[in-house]
């Protein structure tokens, strides 16, 4: 059991589970070429994050961290007909980059990347029509993710899904004197959901191709 057995048992239920699906595998193409950096999640955990939203029956999607677009596919395919997705970056060229593959991907009329840091760009998305989330990916700078949680929480409802992506770090966020200011973020995200009188949350350890890491998950009471 070691980092290399964890990424062949993805690959083995990559092919075993997920049909071979040419638009995505040009993402990460396009991405690769474009010089983005491969931190996208896998496609186990995109599946599953398209699972959740089914399940969730998410129309509203809000996603924090877009990079090529690669999440924000298995996502947005969730979405019924009639349903919406908004997806704020920092980066103008992942930003550009995104808006390519999801215009290949002909999900463009539902999705909208906003530039801009993401803290920042939370205060609008009402006036933009975007508000009353189903469901919120989290996965952009970790030492915001309280802030996300929280300003997600202002324009969540009863039974919204929140997702958390990478909460363990390899264990580190254990370390309270850590000095990454990413493991100390995820840290106060944590003492802010601890006994939240209106969030429900767990977080799964996970291993893979991606290394060892986590998620958290919290539905809105
Ligand atoms: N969710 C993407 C996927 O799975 O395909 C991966 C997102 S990647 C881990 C994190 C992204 O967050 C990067 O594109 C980065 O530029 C963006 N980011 C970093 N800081 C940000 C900020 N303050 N506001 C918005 N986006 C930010």
């Amino acid at each position: 059991n070691s980092p290399k057995t964890w990424h062949e048992f993805d690959q083995y239920t990559t092919d075993k589970l997920i049909s071979y699906d040419p638009v995505l595998e040009n993402v990460l193409q396009t991405n690769a070429e474009e010089g983005l950096p491969s931190i996208n999640v896998s496609p186990v955990e995109g599946k599953m994050l398209h699972m959740i939203a089914s399940l969730s029956k998410a129309k509203n999607i809000l996603e924090v961290g877009t990079l090529g677009g690669y999440s924000t596919i298995w996502l947005a395919r969730a979405l019924p007909d009639d349903g919406q997705l908004v997806s704020l970056e920092y980066s103008a060229k992942h930003a550009e980059v995104a808006k390519r593959n999801l215009k290949k991907a002909r999900l463009d009329d539902k999705v909208e990347i906003l530039i801009g840091a993401a803290i920042e760009t939370f205060p609008q998305l009402p006036e933009k029509g975007f508000h009353d989330f189903d469901f919120v990916f989290i996965d952009a700078d970790k030492q915001n993710n309280s802030r996300y949680v929280e300003e997600a929480l202002k324009l969540s409802h009863p039974g919204t899904c929140i997702v958390v992506d990478n909460v363990v770090r390899n264990g580190a966020v254990l370390d309270s004197d850590h000095e990454d200011e990413s493991v100390q973020g995820i840290r106060q995200m944590f003492d802010y959901l601890s006994d939240h009188p209106s969030i429900e949350s767990t977080a799964i350890q996970t291993v893979g191709s991606k290394g060892y890491d986590g998620f958290l998950i919290a539905i809105v009471k």
